[in-house]
């Protein structure tokens, strides 16, 4: 077995476990493998260990990936995680599964005008800076509720949940994947379609654990599986 898939296996075995402590279904828990900086030789590696959902976060490198002769052929499920320019949308909106990183009204209108002249149905989530950190993007959790509703009836695209990126304290970490799962509960009530809002992305390889015990769907992991960048 290769690293990669010797990697998988043990996280796998790692979520399993957390799933279990927390009383949760790991059918429930969506791996998304994280392969920024990594080669796409490593990304085969994974898809043909059974891992389909594929995450990156740098529109250049993520196309590249998409076109190269190493994956074109492999059903692989890109998810584009990282901070989306509005110019750069357009490179993007028909090759992706998912966009758990969209942090502002502009480029969400972007992402439907791009989705609906191709006549796409695109999932998105919405960032939220849960830990106020300048560095990060992502909308705050005070404005999320107030600025919801301009998203919820754009064309061609569909909010599916929310995503951040937590602070490396555990602690503090914790107390933010609370803030975020609180916030999709408060958002199903003001949706037109609330059964639509299904999806926490949260969690990594440092959180992934704490993430599953506080109702994470989706976790995002790259050096667990890739090795460090
Ligand atoms: C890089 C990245 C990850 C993966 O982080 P690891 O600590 O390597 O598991 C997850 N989410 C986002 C948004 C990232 O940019």
């Amino acid at each position: 077995m290769n690293i990669v898939a010797e990697n998988l296996a043990s996280l796998r075995e790692k979520i399993r476990k957390a799933c279990a402590e927390a009383g949760r279904n790991p059918d429930d828990v969506r791996l998304v493998a994280v392969s920024k900086t990594k080669p796409a030789s490593l990304i085969r590696q994974a898809v043909e260990a059974g891992q389909f959902d594929i995450g990156e976060s740098y529109v250049q490198e993520f196309v590249e990936k998409h076109e190269s002769g190493e994956l074109s052929s492999l059903p692989v499920r890109w998810h584009f995680i990282g901070h989306l320019q509005t110019n750069k949308v357009k490179h993007i909106v028909d090759k992706v599964c998912m966009v758990h990183s969209i942090d502002s009204l502009k480029s969400a209108e972007e992402l439907s005008k791009r989705a609906a002249r191709l006549k796409l149905t695109v999932d998105y989530l919405l960032e939220v800076n849960t830990s106020g950190e300048a560095t990060k993007f992502g909308i705050s959790p005070d404005d999320l509720l107030a600025s919801a509703p301009s998203f919820f009836h754009l064309q061609g695209i569909r909010l599916r949940g929310l995503m951040t990126i937590a602070a490396p304290d555990r602690e503090r970490a914790r107390r933010e994947f609370r803030t975020l799962a609180r916030l999709l509960v408060e958002l199903r009530k003001t949706a037109p379609e609330p059964g639509l809002l299904t999806e926490l992305s949260m969690g990594m390889s440092q959180d992934f654990d704490l993430a599953i015990e506080e109702g994470a769907t989706m976790i995002r992991i790259g050096t667990a599986i890739f090795g460090s960048r």
